[in-house]
């Protein structure tokens, strides 16, 4: 049986030693991080997740400032606000939740966020700069991806790689990870062809497609490491429950190691972002940022 990767404690102990890093920030160079997070609308899953964020935030020590819109806020408005959070010194990070109301075009705001606060890793010039090895802010869901694979198999160097998934949230940023990884990476999607063929080659399996359950057990090369980014709600037995995209059961008989869903990629989102806010803070500053 595979070895379950648990994320939930791994994110657990990313924010405390990110709590440390921040306690020693501010004593060291009185710098408080502070991270802004823009809602624009009335989304409930938008809500609880921005409601995590700011109390991860505050229970690492760094400032948080929520700013809730109405659903008709006009683009312009909103671009405005982005626009004097890029100005104010007193805030690192700065992200606007997705997805925004269909009358705002959401590349636009992305690319107004100022690049050295784009905690979430989306701006163009972070997503290039990743792509040319520079350093980068990265998207958080690949970033915690990445992290619980090489807490889990160390070097991964050399390794055969292999993403399900092309979005520019998950498969893009986590593929380029990986390549900066020294993986030898290949990018699956819906056109792929035969893909239980291009898993089956795979050290290293990242599934982010949003299907429940799709990537079977006999897919899977025997003791790979499986991360199953997906969230899908789905009804069994009378009852809901989530999954991932990976058949858990079939999986975890043939993978060394597999994440849970839930408590294996998720937690890890909102921690990385808490991660990026104390680099992005340490870079605006011109401070060493701390080992966390
Ligand atoms: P997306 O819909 O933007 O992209 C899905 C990708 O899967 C596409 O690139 C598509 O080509 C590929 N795909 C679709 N059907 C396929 C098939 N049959 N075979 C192979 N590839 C196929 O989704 P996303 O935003 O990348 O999210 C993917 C999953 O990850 C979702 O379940 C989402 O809820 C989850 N997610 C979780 C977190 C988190 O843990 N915090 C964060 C982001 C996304």
């Amino acid at each position: 049986m595979a070895k379950l990767i648990d994320g939930k404690a791994f994110a657990e102990g990313l924010r405390v030693r990110i709590g440390a890093a921040v306690a020693g920030l501010k004593s060291a160079h009185r710098l408080t991080p502070g991270l802004a997070v823009v809602l624009v609308g009335e989304d409930p899953a938008s809500k609880v997740y921005v409601a995590n964020k700011a109390k991860q935030t505050v229970e690492v020590g760094m400032n948080s400032w929520e700013h809730k819109l109405p659903a008709e806020t006009s683009e312009a408005d909103l671009l405005a606000l982005v626009t004097k959070l890029n100005n104010d010194p007193s805030v690192h990070g700065i992200l606007v939740q997705m997805p925004v109301p269909k009358h705002i075009d959401s590349a636009k705001v992305l690319n107004t966020i100022d690049p050295a606060k784009d905690v979430d890793g989306f701006h163009v010039v972070n997503v290039g700069r990743l792509s040319t090895g520079q350093e980068a802010l990265v998207a958080c869901t690949p970033t915690g991806c990445v992290m619980l694979a090489k807490h889990q198999l160390g070097d991964l160097t050399g390794l055969n790689a292999v993403v399900i998934g092309r979005s520019n949230i998950v498969g893009k940023p986590v593929a380029q990870l990986l390549l900066a990884e020294n993986c030898t990476v290949t990018i699956a999607h819906s056109k792929s062809k035969d893909l239980p063929a291009i898993v089956r080659g795979a050290d290293l399996v990242i599934a982010a497609v949003g299907r429940p359950e799709m990537v079977k057990g006999d897919w899977i090369k025997p003791g790979a490491c499986v991360i199953d980014v997906g969230i899908n709600r789905i009804e069994r037995d009378g009852k809901g429950k989530l999954v991932g995209d990976c058949d858990f059961a079939s999986c975890e008989k043939v993978a060394g190691s597999i994440t849970p869903v839930p408590g294996g990629v998720g937690p890890m989102t909102i921690a990385c972002l808490l991660y990026n806010t104390v680099r992005a803070a340490c870079a605006i500053k011109g401070v060493t940022t701390p080992e966390m």
